[in-house]
């Protein structure tokens, strides 16, 4: 099998041994694999024909681009692995149409630098975007802290490349803005965990470079408020606001446990403290300062601090990127992604806790939340590993009873099968695997993930 392999993506990216470490574990060390063995095609009809050969004899694949994902979908055990980060080329920048073609290995940040060469960002935002890639991104329609303004993966995505599981090559590969020539499958593929089939490449939606930014932190008492202030924003800004996210005292504390050069956002600690951020092409007056003054002289603001220079901007992002390093600093941890109508996220914050305590009192919690988006990244560290499970169904089944959802960013893979299995409509579940068997009649991509057993 090594050498028919070797023939087919060269012997050099056919992986085995130690060599596999890397594919062999996740970014949480939640999840691990034993892949059969990980290939590294280095272009799409390589990936077709690794399918081919899968496909032929009924073996599992599993794709994987920056193994950055949180659910333990990238991981596989007696799978050929394929990893994408060898496809790593931008193939073409259109600034004029403001699109990029690339390869699905291409890094977020790599895509982000090649656009700013040509005064465009690629404004997908969030803590793993140095190592997380393109395929990744859109394979969990990825959402991150400007949502806002950019919406998720799947709004930044024109035309898709995928190789399906018998090896053929569905094109998508339009620079459309509107196609409704039939069902649309691109749509399909985002979000599809690598179900259907392997995304080898994309085209992407590039938007204009901001030249100017305005960053505040902003302390209230209570989240309450925090709803009519982003609208006020939004009114006197013209829709400018980029990210507006929250995080409680006790994720401030939980930076200083991870970063010991982390500072306090302010002179006096803080219940609330809201990331703000506005961003335009023109000037944007002083929107944010006016607003918080006014805010500030009712009361309802209690403390701002707005960034002074890039340094003090990059500060406080530091503080809101750091979230995964903060959640994951010790174990037994459930780290969720629900999310509820975003004017529901105080209630729910007030409302889970003394849920959680019911079934363990000696719980510690903590939350950080895209508030913009309603996305709540709320963590519990049970005092015995064996209360996780009951822990988590409370959190999720409060998002349930907001009509929210259990899994807002990072998908289902392997963390969310049960939620998936209790929650999701029987019909939409049904139909789900419908689809899954259209596209991969013997089950060999990414077995075991997403959809739970029926
Ligand atoms: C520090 C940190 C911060 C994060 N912050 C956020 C955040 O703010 N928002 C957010 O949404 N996520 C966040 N995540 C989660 C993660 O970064 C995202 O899910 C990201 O989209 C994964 O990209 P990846 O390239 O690493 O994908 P991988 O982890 O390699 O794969 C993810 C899934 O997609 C499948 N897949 C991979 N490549 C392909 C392909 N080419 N074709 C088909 N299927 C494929 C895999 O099988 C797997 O199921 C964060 C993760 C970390 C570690």
């Amino acid at each position: 099998m090594i050498a028919e392999l070797a023939e087919i993506v060269g012997a050099a990216n056919v992986l085995t041994g130690t060599d596999m470490a890397r594919w062999s574990r996740d970014w949480t060390g939640h999840y691990t694999g034993s892949p059969r063995v990980v290939l590294r095609p280095g272009s799409r009809d390589e990936v077709a024909a690794v399918l081919r050969f899968a496909a032929a004899r009924g073996i599992p694949v599993v794709p994987v681009s920056g193994n950055t994902g949180l659910n333990g979908g990238a991981l596989g055990t007696d799978a050929l692995v394929i990893a994408l980060d060898r496809m790593n080329r931008i193939r073409e920048i259109r600034p004029q149409a403001r699109v990029a073609v690339v390869e699905a290995g291409v890094i977020v940040d790599a895509l982000n630098a090649a656009a700013e060469d040509h005064g465009l960002i690629f404004p997908l935002a969030f803590g793993a975007s140095g190592s997380a890639m393109i395929g990744g991104v859109l394979s969990t329609n990825a959402g991150g802290a400007n949502v806002l303004r950019y919406g998720n993966t799947r709004d930044l995505c024109l035309g898709l490349e995928v190789v399906l599981a018998d090896g053929r090559v569905m094109d998508l590969m339009q620079a459309l803005h509107k196609n409704n020539a039939g069902f649309d499958l691109r749509d399909l593929m985002i979000g599809a965990e690598g179900q259907l089939g392997i995304i080898t490449g994309a085209i992407m939606k590039l938007h204009p470079r901001p030249s100017e930014r305005a960053t505040a932190m902003v302390a209230m008492e209570t989240l309450d408020p925090a709803g009519a202030l982003l609208n006020a924003l939004q009114d006197a800004s013209g829709n400018a606001v980029v990210a507006f996210e929250f995080m409680p005292r006790s994720f401030v504390e939980g930076h200083f446990l991870v970063d010991p050069k982390a500072r306090e956002p302010f002179a006096a600690p803080h219940a609330v403290n809201l990331l703000i951020e506005l961003a335009a092409t023109r000037p944007l007056g002083d929107a944010l300062e006016e607003v918080l003054a006014g805010w500030m002289e009712r009361g309802i603001v209690t403390d701002a601090v707005i960034a002074q220079n890039e340094a003090q901007r990059r500060e406080m992002w530091a503080r809101r990127e750091a979230a995964a390093e903060i959640s994951f600093r010790k174990h037994p941890v459930i780290d969720t992604d629900i999310a509820v109508p975003r004017e529901c996220v105080p209630e729910y914050l007030r409302a889970i806790e003394p849920r959680l305590r019911a079934v363990d009192p000696g719980c510690e919690v903590s939350s950080v939340a895209h508030l913009g988006d309603g996305n709540i990244h709320y963590c519990c560290y049970p005092t015995e590993a064996a209360l996780m499970a009951p822990l988590r169904a409370e959190i999720d089944a409060l998002a349930m009873e907001m009509n929210g959802t259990f899994s807002a960013e990072h998908g289902v893979g392997l963390s969310k099968l049960a939620p998936m299995a209790r929650y999701k409509d029987p019909v939409a579940l049904e139909m789900m695997r419908r689809i899954k068997a259209a596209f991969d009649p013997q089950g060999i991509l990414n077995p075991g993930k997403t959809l739970p057993q029926g």
